[in-house]
């Protein structure tokens, strides 16, 4: 696959993202390993129980410079968050997520990337940036 032909693994709740995972309550990831399109009526009754992106994480399409995080030709949180916490020790393990062929993170960082993805829960405040700068 092409470096211009990823997905994000921390996208927003929006019709048609990849429902990726389910905050679990020790606060990390659990992965849904069978792809999921979500819907209008998932993304409505997502929304009237709160912040969807605090207990889920969605997939979609990265779109490189028409986000706020890419930096330098690549996305800027991967890299940010693995350089910033590289003296935990985690168990390395590959999840069992249903986009690792086409995840920009796996494609930057490769193991390591999937090492850190179950504690990262979506920062919508820096989502929100992004929106309000490309309109
Ligand atoms: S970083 Fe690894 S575990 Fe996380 S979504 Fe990408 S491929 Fe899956």
């Amino acid at each position: 696959m092409k470096a211009t032909n990823k997905s994000c693994p921390s996208s927003i709740c929006e019709e048609g993202a990849t429902l990726l995972g389910v905050v679990n309550g020790n606060g990390t990831i659990g992965y849904i390993s069978t792809p999921m399109t979500i819907d209008e009526d998932f993304v409505k009754e997502a929304h009237e129980q709160g912040d969807p992106e605090s207990r889920f994480r969605f997939s979609n399409k990265c779109v490189t410079t028409g986000c706020r995080q890419w930096s330098n030709g690549q996305c800027g949180v991967i890299n940010k968050i693995i350089t910033n916490n590289e003296d935990l020790d985690l168990p390395q393990r590959l999840p069992d997520c249903s986009i690792r062929s086409s995840c920009r993170w796996y494609y930057q960082e490769g193991a390591k990337a999937c090492t850190f993805c179950p504690y990262i829960i979506t920062n919508m405040l820096e989502k929100k940036k992004t929106e309000v700068q490309s309109e």
